[in-house]
């Protein structure tokens, strides 16, 4: 298969589904990447188009995260505000043809720099997610995770950052902030996929930096 670039929209995949279904017999190994424009259609805005969260909110940087307690209450007040998009959106059909297409052997995995787990729920297993997930809260200063819900619902109902209740340390979403690092096995794995596939997609992403 030679070298060649094609663009879809998500709106047009129904109809560059029998020449991706070509390809897809051809090919060895297919990988998806996909980024924020697969999910608009689930109701997830893209945070860099006009009317995007950061026309009205100023992006909390890593370090001032780490440093600053009223910056650490400036990012859950954002990310408070946003969880309802997530917790309501439900996979579309590009997120579900992508996982039928990993049960039926044809793709490899999805490297993904969405936060959102729609991939997930669509039933899509190998999935690197190089932003992490809004699905999680981490603590930055030991091992303790543990699903979204519940700590968004604190930060809402107290009006406070909750502690880890491990160490008392700093709870953050699972994502990768702005100033943050992409995660360096998910990266190396995310690399090798792609210089090992002979088929590539790239859905829903426009060029340029992303961060959650
Ligand atoms: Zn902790």
């Amino acid at each position: 298969m030679g070298q060649m670039t094609v663009r879809f929209t998500s709106d047009e995949i129904d109809e560059a589904a029998k020449l991706i279904f070509q390809w897809l017999q051809e090919s060895t190994s297919t990988v998806a990447f996909t980024g924020a424009g697969i999910s608009t259609e689930s109701g997830i805005p893209d945070f860099r188009s006009p009317g995007g969260v950061w026309e009205e909110n100023e992006p909390v940087y890593y370090d001032d995260f780490m440093r600053y307690p009223e910056s650490r209450y400036e990012y859950w007040r954002q990310k408070s505000e946003a969880h309802g998009d997530f917790t309501n959106a439900k996979p579309n059909c590009t997120h579900e043809s992508l996982a039928r297409w990993e049960s039926h052997g044809r793709l490899r995995g999805i490297v993904t720099q969405n936060i959102d787990g729609l991939h997930q729920d669509a039933g899509s297993r190998n999935v690197l997610e190089l932003h992490g997930t809004a699905r999680e809260i981490a603590c930055r200063d030991c091992d303790w995770q543990e699903p979204a819900d519940a700590w968004v619902r604190f930060f809402v109902e107290h009006d406070q950052v909750p502690p880890c209740p491990d160490c008392g340390g700093r709870l953050k979403h699972a994502t990768i902030s702005f100033g943050q690092s992409l995660p360096r096995e998910t990266l190396q794995t995310a690399i090798e996929w792609a210089s090992e596939s002979d088929l590539f997609f790239a859905l829903g992403s426009s060029p340029g930096p992303a961060h959650t």
